[in-house]
Parts: structure tokens; sequence; C-alpha cells
């Protein structure tokens, strides 16, 4: 996928539907309930428009209680949210759940969260709540090559695939699978789960450009073509994650940082279902 070098906080990506997707976002995961409506005020307020959670991170009623409460016009902002495994055998009803605790009209991109089982059945049902359209884009996630295929003739391939994605897991059969076959990549754990950001070569390459380490691997990920969610509660570190995009990375940093790959997984689930 070719990139512009221009990109900016308000860019978006087109999905194959036409639906825009904004390249960053925020990331909710392990945000407690009682923190989140605070923290995605702040990210709204910073100028995010772009909220990642999931049924499984507990959330969701805090997250659209913050949307709502911003005053914000609800198209501006673009909500993903995902179906649970354990819910295979109830989709629809886990997908109601989702849209009560949103509470914000429409979700933007529903996500099957990981490739368990049920994968056919399930997309299958996913493509009904589109056609109903009470979601504006569907995809799903922690999906591998196989998973893709496995959804092939089952009516409309997925729209975004958001699986884990940083330069110590450098997912490149992965990424030009799904760039020929018009399947956005998300990249989730962008910042490894907090875990290899000391990493002499990445800080190496931050000072040359006056930057952090986190912005250097938001930076790779967005210079790869993928919509970005960092997680950060605290307000510092969200606008830090932000102030990306003023910036370029070289052919020669982007090699270096695509050769640190070690199939490394952060993120604990991601790694059952990794390449
Ligand atoms: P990230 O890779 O975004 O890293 C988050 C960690 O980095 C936190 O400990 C955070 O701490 C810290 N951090 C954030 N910004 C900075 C900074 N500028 N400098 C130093 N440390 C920083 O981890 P996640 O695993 O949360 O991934 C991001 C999002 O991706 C999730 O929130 C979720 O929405 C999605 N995700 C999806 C998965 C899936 O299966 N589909 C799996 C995992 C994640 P602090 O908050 O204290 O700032």
């Amino acid at each position: 996928m070719s990139v512009p070098q221009n990109l900016t906080f308000s860019s978006r990506i087109s999905l194959k539907n036409g639906i825009t997707i904004p390249v960053l976002g925020l990331g909710v995961y392990k945000i407690p309930k009682e923190d989140t409506e605070r923290v995605v005020r702040t990210a709204l307020d910073i100028g995010y428009r772009h909220i990642d959670t999931a049924a499984y991170y507990g959330n969701e009623r805090e997250v659209g209680k913050a949307i709502r409460a911003s005053g914000i016009p609800r198209e501006e902002i673009f909500v993903t949210t995902k179906l649970l495994p354990t819910r295979l055998f109830g989709v629809q009803a886990a997908f109601q759940e989702s849209s009560r605790n949103l509470n914000l009209g429409y979700i933007d991109l529903y996500l099957i969260h990981w490739p368990f089982f049920r994968k056919r059945h399930a997309w299958k049902i996913l493509q009904k709540i589109y056609a109903d359209g009470s979601v504006k884009a569907i995809g799903v996630s922690n999906y591998r090559i196989a998973d893709l295929e496995d959804l092939n003739s089952t009516g409309l391939a997925p729209m975004v695939n958001q699986v884990e994605f940083h330069p110590f897991l450098f997912r490149k059969r992965l990424l030009e699978y799904c760039d020929s076959r018009g399947i956005v990549v998300e990249a989730h754990s962008p910042l490894t789960h907090g875990k290899r950001m000391n990493d002499a070569r990445i800080s190496a390459i931050a000072e040359k450009h006056g930057k952090t380490p986190a912005q250097i691997l938001i930076r790779w990920a967005l210079q790869h073509g993928t919509a970005v969610i960092p997680k950060s509660t605290r307000e510092g570190r969200m606008r830090e994650n932000a102030d990306v995009f003023d910036f370029y990375l070289s052919e020669d940093d982007m090699k270096k940082l695509d050769a640190l790959n070690e199939n490394y997984y952060a993120a604990g689930l991601s790694r059952l279902v990794g390449e």
C-alpha cells in the first residue's frame, strides 16, 4: 500500500465499502471501567476520533457515555467493538448487547475478536448484521492468512483485519496478503503492550528524529499503511502518541525497524493465534 508522506491526525484510510477509518485511534484494553469515561473524554479533547473497544474489555458502556457527553457529532467519531468468541452461538444477541452498551445509534466497525471456531458461521452472521445497516463496516481480528482463506466463498471478504503489529512482529506476508485483497490492517499492541520500548536500536532512531520510542513505533506502523490504536490512560502520553505527523521515517529507518522482527507476540491471547 502506498502511504502519503503528508499524513495528519485527521487522515483516514478508506475501507473497501468507502467507509473511512481514522489512521490513529485510542485502544481501551485493560482500562478499568471507572477510568474509561475520563480517559476517552481526554482523548476526544486531544483530538482522537477513533476508539477501539471490545465486549471482552468490559468498558463499552463507559466508552459510549464519554462519546455522548463530549457533544462531538456522532459521525465524527469512529467506534470499533468486537464479538467475544464465547458468544459464537448467539452472535446477533451479542451484537445487540454491545450496541445497547455503547448506546451510540450505530457501531462503525464490528470485528470477530479471535479465529477460534465457527469462523464461517460467525462471518455469515456479521454479513447479515452489516446488511441490516446497524454497523458501517465488518471485519475480523487476529486472523492469519489461513483463517482469512477459510472465509473465501462466504460472501463478502472482511474489510479489516486487526492484528498485533510492531517491529518485533513485522507480519510482512500477512500485510501483503491483506493489501492484495483490499483488507485494511489495523495494528493492535503497536507499543508492544509496553514490553519492548527500551530497545537501543529504536532509541537510536528516535534520538535522530528528536522523537520518543513510542512515536517511532507508531510512525513505523502508520508508514506501513496500517491504522494504529495505541493505548494510554495518561494525557501526556496520549498527546505524545498523537504527535507523530511532523516527521517521516526514511527508507533506511524503515528497513532497520523491519529487521527487528523476531515473531515476538506481546499480547497474551494474540500469541495463541500467531502465524
Ligand atoms: P500498546 O501496545 O498500545 O501499549 C500500551 C502500554 O504502553 C501501556 O502499558 C501504556 O501505559 C504504555 N504506553 C502508552 N503510551 C506510551 C508512551 N508514549 N510511552 C511509554 N509507554 C506508553 O498495548 P495494548 O495491548 O493495549 O494495545 C493497544 C490496543 O490494541 C488495545 O487497547 C486494544 O484496543 C487493541 N488490542 C486488540 C487486541 C485484539 O485481540 N484485537 C489485543 C490487544 C490489544 P499507560 O496506559 O500507563 O500509559
